[in-house]
This record gives C-alpha cells, structure tokens and sequence, in this order.
C-alpha cells in the first residue's frame, strides 16, 4: 500500500542543521493498522508528513502502490493525496467559521460534487455519534467530539490511507478509546491506518507497532524506545 524506502530528512540551520530522520524503511500493506511510537522530538510528525506527500525527504522514496510520490508533479501529488488519503492531527484543524457538517464536507477533494456527499456525510455524523452536532460549530464541542468530526472529515472522500498524528494526544483516555475504536473499524472494512503517537494506548488495536528513536526504527524491545526505569522506580519495584 505504502512504502518508504531509506528515505532521510534533514533540515538545514545551525550548526549543521537537524536530520530528523535517517535511514528509514517502512512498508505497511493493505488492511494493516500500524502504530509507530517514540518520544517527542523523534521524526513521527515528519514521517507521518513524508508518507503524506506533504514533505519531500532528503533522500529515499516514497511510494503509494507502487507509484514514487515524490517523483509526480506537485498537482499530481495533492490530487493523489486529496483523493487517497485521510489525516488526522491531534489539534484536530477544523474550521471555525463552519458546522460540523460543512467541516466534514471540506474532506472532499477539490471538484467533488458536494450534493453526491452530503448523504454520505450524515451518515458518519451519525455513525460517530454527532448527529445532534451537525449544525453546531467547532467551537462549542468538546475536545472528544471534535476529533470526531475530523475523523469523518477524513473518512467522508472513502480514503484507502488514513495517516494520523497523535490523535488522542488531546483527549481523556474514554474518548482516547473511542477514536482507536472508530480507526479500527475503518481498517477492518478494508482500509489502511498508520497512527504515530508517544503514548501506549494505541498498542491494543494495532496489528503491528514499530518504534522510532532519533529518527531511526529501532527493535521494539530496544533500551532508547524504552528507557529502564529510574533506579528509585526498580528499588520499589523489587521490594
Ligand atoms: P515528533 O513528531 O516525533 O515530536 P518531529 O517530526 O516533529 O518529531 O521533529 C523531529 C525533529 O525534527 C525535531 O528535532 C524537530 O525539531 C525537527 N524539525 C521538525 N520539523 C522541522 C522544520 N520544519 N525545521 C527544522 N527542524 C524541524
Ligand atoms: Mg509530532
């Protein structure tokens, strides 16, 4: 489905600059729902964006279906992208100014006939239990119910991909589990989730987990995705 291939970032300034991630190969297939995990400042956001077609790396390919994103034209990269693939943020990115359902018709790639959606669209309102919301804006939701809308958001084009940064990383552990759950069904109906997050409770609904460290995938098992624990933590422990 989608693959990365030694692909490297690096970002220029200062003393030689940030190379957020290095040598990294990731190939994740259809119907899989892979969690990639690592501490903050370790490359997720920026793999997250490469495998979008939103960061072109350094070095290394990127491919959707065996198609180089990179190497297409830019319009051709945010067709595929606007068609294709779903995001979801972990400040969710909805649009004030618009209802919820008007949010959720903003996921449609450019030129779609809005009224051949609008059915479609009630029905993940529903499905995702805003049907009340519907007509409300962004600003009166709570934070659970906002990711909501932006999960419909990313499911109303019917995206193959669905890429998410830290998706819970606002929310209290209920609604936490609410989201996986709802990303979970999309992958068991046939789609493709990666999901990067520093936290644990994407583990469960996985059915893979790989980790990054300092910009590198690492053993799951390694010491840097996870540190031992202090020495006062092991000495109670051990008591
Ligand atoms: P994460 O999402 O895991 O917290 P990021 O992918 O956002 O990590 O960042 C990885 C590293 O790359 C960090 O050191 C960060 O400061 C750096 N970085 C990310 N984006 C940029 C950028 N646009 N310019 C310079 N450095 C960046
Ligand atoms: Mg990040």
């Amino acid at each position: 489905m989608i693959a990365c291939e030694q692909i490297e970032k690096r970002f220029p300034g200062p003393g030689g600059g940030v190379t957020a991630l290095s040598d990294v190969t990731l190939t994740v297939d259809r119907g899989e729902f892979v969690v990639v995990k690592g501490p903050s400042g370790c490359g997720k956001s920026t793999l997250l964006l490469a495998m979008g077609g939103m960061q072109r790396p350094s070095a290394g390919r990127v491919t959707l279906d065996g198609v180089d994103l990179y190497a297409q034209s830019a319009n051709e990269r945010n067709r595929v992208r606007a068609e294709r693939i779903g995001f979801v943020f972990q400040l969710f990115h909805l649009l004030p100014f618009l209802t919820v359902r008007e949010n959720v018709l903003a996921g449609l790639p450019p030129g779609s006939r809005i009224g051949d959606h609008v059915a479609h669209a009630n029905e993940l309102i529903e499905q995702l239990g805003l049907g009340e919301r519907a007509s409300h804006r962004p600003g009166t939701l709570s934070a659970g119910e906002r990711q909501r809308v932006a999960l419909a958001r990313a499911l109303v084009k019917h995206p193959a991909l669905i890429l998410a940064d830290e998706p819970t990383g606002n929310l209290d552990p209920a609604n936490a589990a609410e989201v996986f759950r709802h990303l979970a069904t999309f992958q068991r109906a046939g789609g493709t989730v990666v999901v990067v997050t520093h936290g644990d409770d994407a583990a469960r609904y996985a059915t893979r987990t790989v980790c990054l460290s300092r910009g590198r995938l690492v053993p799951a098992s390694s010491d840097s995705a996870n540190p031992p624990r202090s020495p006062s933590t092991s000495s109670l422990a051990a008591s």
